[in-house]
């Protein structure tokens, strides 16, 4: 690990504890371009750690000061995500770029077995639930889409590290034409989502958000009922 500290943090809440960690992709062109950019005074964003893609770890935020990362977020009506969670930046140039997905490619293995390495000395030093182990796209699903649908979650939960679904239960999702119950049980996991029973843009982005992370094969922002078939499952590991 390579100290590198960065000037953007603040100290936590007093008496706020880590309960989740929020992982990110850098969304510029190279790690060097996204380190000076998260030391940068001028710019007031950072992460505790930042991962190249060959796997180099980066420590920027001391893990007990609150690093700026996570923006205007929310989480089962935690709003100050900053304040209780560890991010960490994955290099990777994201969705920016010409077409559909821009420059966006996928974490190299290197990266992924980096990450988990780093994420289970976290959690061995933070009592973070596996259903507190997010994206920025799920604590910001109206501005943010990393690390998006190429991020290996599975791969992480098979590790040990976050959730996800065995979707071997073929009688979850059959409501999931009514959108209120979708958008329901979106609110009920986590998501800061009005009930209105229709599909608008907040449930577009937030159906999106989810798919993006654990239904990646199609992210349309839809509900269909394997998405809903995976929140009640998802819920009933609570
Ligand atoms: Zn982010």
């Amino acid at each position: 690990m390579i100290s590198y500290p960065s000037p953007n943090f603040d100290d936590r809440p007093s008496g706020a504890k880590v309960k989740y960690l929020i992982l990110h992709y850098t969304g510029m062109a190279t790690g060097q371009a996204a380190l000076d950019r998260l030391c940068d005074p001028a710019a007031k964003v950072s992460a505790h750690y930042l991962i190249e893609e060959d796997g180099q770890v980066f420590s920027l935020v001391a893990e007990h000061k609150r690093a700026w990362h996570a923006g205007v977020s929310s989480w089962a009506g935690d709003r100050d995500i900053n304040g209780l969670s560890i991010g960490i930046e994955l290099v990777n140039p994201g969705h920016d770029g010409p077409g559909y997905k821009g420059n966006y490619r996928p974490f190299p293995m290197a990266q992924m077995t980096a990450l988990r390495e780093l994420s289970k000395g976290i959690l061995s030093r933070h009592d973070i639930l596996p259903r507190h182990i997010l994206g920025h796209s799920d604590v910001a699903p109206m501005r943010k889409c990393d690390p998006g649908e190429l991020f290996d979650w599975r791969y992480l939960a098979s590790e040990g590290i976050g959730l996800w679904p065995k979707g071997d239960d073929p009688s979850l999702g059959q409501n999931w034409r009514d959108i209120s119950v979708v958008q329901q049980n979106l609110a009920d996991f986590g998501y800061d989502i009005k009930v209105t029973g229709k599909l608008g843009s907040q449930t577009k982005a937030v159906l999106r958000a989810f798919q993006q992370h654990f239904r990646p094969a199609d992210i349309r922002g839809q509900s269909d009922q394997e998405c809903l078939a995976i929140l009640e499952e998802l819920r009933g590991l609570h």
